[in-house]
């Protein structure tokens, strides 16, 4: 059975999404099918919002403005910690569990030279000049405990100051664990119980 073209195109578009079978997209759009027109012109403006997202021009997070919410917040901005991730995903990871308060940088990705990912294809440029201008006393290496993790690691390690204090996620962390998928508590735990590298 054919299904009309505009239910088609919505079933097309919500496969789209990680972890969206077929299936899930039929049904949600059956759902959606019948809600009131104002909802659905609610959600369809929050999704073309999500055409303007911007990112922060300090840390590399989502923002609404210039700004994230992190960088804009005077208590959070002024933190001497500075937390290396790789994904904006790790952020909300870490955000979840609630015990860090000091401030991000995203990098967007990890060295892998076997897929041609060097330290230009990272977002490695300003980690220096956020040392010097926002005072940052001490880094926390956040990236998956993998071959690349270690090597993106290093390779900060190897650009900070030797005055700045540089550690990595403690204990409780598998190796290739992907921050997102873990629970908030092993991860604020990871974050305390941080060693030096
Ligand atoms: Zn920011």
């Amino acid at each position: 059975m054919k299904f009309p073209t505009t239910i088609q195109n919505l079933i097309d578009s919500l496969t789209k999404i990680p972890g969206v079978g077929e299936k899930t997209a039929i049904r949600q759009t059956l759902v959606m099918a019948n809600w009131k027109q104002e909802d659905l012109m609610k959600f369809g403006r929050a999704i073309s919002a999500l055409a303007s997202i911007k990112k922060c021009k300090i840390c590399g997070m989502f923002a609404d403005h210039d700004l994230c919410q992190i960088c804009s917040s005077y208590e959070r901005f002024n933190s001497p910690i500075l937390c290396i991730i790789e994904s904006i995903s790790d952020c909300i990871a870490i955000e979840r569990g609630g015990y860090f308060k000091g401030k991000y940088h995203v990098l967007g990705n990890l060295l892998n030279p076997l897929l041609g990912i060097g330290p230009r294809e990272i977002n490695l440029e300003n980690i220096t000049n956020r040392i010097h201008n926002e005072n940052i006393q001490e880094i926390i290496l956040a990236l998956s405990p993998s071959i690349e993790g270690d090597a993106t690691s290093s390779y900060i390690k190897q650009m900070v100051p030797s005055e700045v204090i540089v550690g990595t996620l403690g204990l409780g962390i598998p190796m290739g664990g992907n921050l997102e998928y873990l629970d908030a508590l092993t991860i604020s735990k990871a974050i305390e119980h941080r060693r030096a590298l």
